[in-house]
């Protein structure tokens, strides 16, 4: 596992550019009431599938921004395997993600900001990079740390202002009832 600024300035103005596109995709899940996550899979230069958080949409535990886009992937290469192809995304991969991440054997992971609850690609364990599985994947962290860790707590903020203001206008209400 390497951090953004071991690489060259090269690499790091690459991993970078296609970051901004996977912020793009946490973006549309934010204006969509949705915890800013996105993600993107990039191959031989180009974008190849991407996929943002859809979890209250769907109502689906499983709708998190990298099986959607693993998912996509897929049906564009017509195969499960999607080989020799980077998947950036904004927010450290949970233990499902990272075992599809596997699964697909994707060569390559590059994140933004880690997620100390639930990530399992440097925080509670390492799944991408554990030699025991028959797949490992190489790690990228911290690439526009700040820019992905700040659309998720602005998310958050603005989500408790909501249920405050919603409380108070429903306090109201009942004192003029
Ligand atoms: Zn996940």
């Amino acid at each position: 596992m390497k951090r953004i600024d071991e690489l060259s300035f090269e690499e790091q103005e690459l991993h970078k550019q296609w970051m901004r596109l996977a912020l793009v995709e946490a973006e549309k899940a934010a204006e969509m009431g949705e915890v800013p996550i996105g993600a993107i899979i990039v191959k031989d230069g180009a974008i190849l599938a991407r996929g943002h958080n859809l979890r209250e949409s769907l109502r689906e535990a499983t709708a998190h921004a990298e099986l959607i886009a693993i998912e996509a992937a897929n049906q564009a290469l017509d195969a499960w395997r999607i080989e020799g192809a980077s998947l950036y995304v904004t927010v450290e991969p949970c233990p499902m993600c990272a075992g599809a991440i596997i699964n697909a054997r994707l060569s390559e992971v590059i994140y933004g900001t880690r997620d100390p609850k639930a990530g399992c690609v440097g925080s509670l364990m390492n799944l991408l990079e554990d030699e025991r599985f028959n797949h490992q994947v190489e790690v990228i962290e911290g690439v526009l740390q700040e820019d992905c860790s700040l659309i998720i707590s602005t998310f958050f903020r603005q989500l408790r202002q909501q249920r405050k203001e919603a409380k108070r206008l429903q306090k109201e209400k009942l004192s003029t009832d």
